[in-house]
């Protein structure tokens, strides 16, 4: 069956000297693998029409019994240059989409977290990156993959939490947040200050990037927030993020 769709590259492998193999991000078919033979070739229609970050129009001939699906045409609808150009924003570009494959079960059609990667994308090639940007990247797709942490009530009671001036447990196994009455020491994690809690709280509900982005936040802060989200992500999404070390490095200088 030949199908057509908007895709966008998450990942590209080499398969041969000539060919490639492309994970791509669809808002109607959800993650799919294609192949795209004889694409290195030097007269190949494909060439220049599909490149890592790009979102295409994609004719497909889909393999209802397994195998690679096998890419006809492409064409480019974005190209965002300007994650070439710009190497924080190429980290974090590459860290969004490699998180998306690792997250994104295949052939699952899930059209918001494709608006959600293709917007984030548009939005890193306009304005660029900080770290809160890629925090808040990871809790909306959190949200859209009906993972989202439970910061404003209890994860195990749903009783309220205190305001800001308190600070609470977080237990990645158990979603989130815990009140004082439901906290098993032995198996909470880090203790979360108020004000770490309001920047994730407020986060987690904005739908742009803008507020996040706009936010001053400390080192500590930023370290405390790096490492609750990290827990979250792996124990929940049951993978070792990749690249999100190097993004975070990056976007914080820590790296020349
Ligand atoms: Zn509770």
């Amino acid at each position: 069956m030949i199908l057509k769709t908007t895709a966008l590259a998450l990942r590209l492998y080499p398969f041969s000297n000539t060919s490639r193999i492309v994970s791509w991000l669809t808002p109607d078919q959800g993650r799919i693998v294609t192949m795209i033979k004889g694409s290195q070739r030097a007269r190949s229609l494909f060439l220049g029409q599909y490149d890592l970050f790009y979102t295409c129009e994609l004719l497909y001939h889909r393999r209802e019994r397994g195998g690679l699906h096998i890419a006809r045409e492409c064409s480019p609808l974005k190209w965002r240059a300007g994650l070439r150009h710009d190497w924080k924003a190429a980290a974090t570009a590459s860290y969004l989409a490699g998180l998306v494959a690792q997250a994104v079960p295949p052939e699952a059609p899930h059209e918001s977290l494709f608006r959600l990667l293709d917007s984030a994308l548009d939005h890193l090639e306009a304005a660029g990156a900080g770290e809160p940007f890629v925090f808040w990247f990871e809790l909306r797709l959190l949200e859209a993959l009906g993972l989202s942490p439970r910061l404003r009530n209890c994860a195990a009671c749903g009783a309220e939490l205190a305001s800001s001036s308190r600070r609470s447990d977080f237990a990645a196994a158990r979603g989130g947040l815990l009140c004082a009455g439901c906290v098993d020491k032995t198996s909470s994690g880090p203790r979360v200050g108020g004000d770490v809690l309001g920047m994730l709280a407020g986060w987690q509900q904005a739908r742009l990037p803008q507020g996040p982005l706009n936010t001053k936040c400390s080192a500590r802060q930023i370290q405390a927030i790096e490492a609750l989200l990290s827990g979250f992500l792996e124990y929940h999404l049951d993978v070792r993020p990749v690249g999100r070390r190097e993004a975070l490095d990056v976007l914080a200088r820590r790296v020349a």
